[in-house]
């Protein structure tokens, strides 16, 4: 039997992260909005919204959120990042601002992901993409989006556009370039959902 309310938080340190919780709630998920440890408690998924990665990495380190992310999935639980949060999943970020040199990322997700690949904001667009594991195209928003450049060990591709992977999956961890929250279509948090309720009637 399905649990009826997965339990998922969203990090809501900047970002679409509003988007996200109204589309998790349509579907009748219990949304927690995550900005500190203690907020992931009970918890077995969390949204990482689209945003800066740069500014939503700089808040993670003054909200003391590395690790307890880290153990988060270490303990279990599914964690999908959108856009600015697909950037914080990769192993290696490249393209990060001359000042920063480095840009941090949890490491969750063996892929090396380069920013702003479809160029800047101006070069945003929508498109129908076939994403693996759905019937039927998705419309999908890119907004100064990443690609994932180099896909490791263990990754599965689930979408490609204009010849670069655009989404991917490592186990309990599912990264999208785009942002499936901003369109009607609902399909995305409905897999990301079902993946919760699998794991909490395990
Ligand atoms: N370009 C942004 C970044 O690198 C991501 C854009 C987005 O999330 N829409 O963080």
């Amino acid at each position: 039997m399905l649990a009826p309310r997965p339990r998922v938080g969203v990090l809501a340190l900047q970002g679409a992260f509003r988007e996200h919780r109204a589309r998790l709630e349509a579907l009748g998920a219990e949304v927690t909005e995550v900005r500190l440890p203690g907020d992931l408690a009970g918890l077995s998924g969390l949204v990482l919204p689209g945003g800066e990665s740069t500014t939503m990495a700089r808040l993670m380190g003054e909200f003391g959120l590395w690790a307890p992310l880290r153990d988060f999935h270490a303990a279990g639980g599914h964690l999908w990042g959108t856009c600015a949060g697909a950037i914080l999943l990769a192993r290696e970020v490249q393209g990060a601002p001359p000042q920063f040199g480095h840009q941090d990322s949890l490491a969750l997700l063996n892929v090396t992901v380069q920013r702003n690949a479809f160029g800047r904001q101006i070069d945003s667009f929508t498109t129908d993409l076939q994403v693996q594991g759905l019937d039927a195209p998705l419309p999908a928003v890119f907004i100064r989006a990443p690609a994932f450049a180099r896909v490791g060990e263990g990754v599965t591709v689930l979408a490609t556009h204009q010849g670069q992977v655009v989404a991917a999956q490592q186990g309990r961890v599912l990264a999208t370039a785009f942002h499936p929250e901003l369109t009607g279509d609902l399909r995305l948090h409905e897999l990301f959902l079902n993946s919760l309720r699998r794991l909490e009637t395990a």
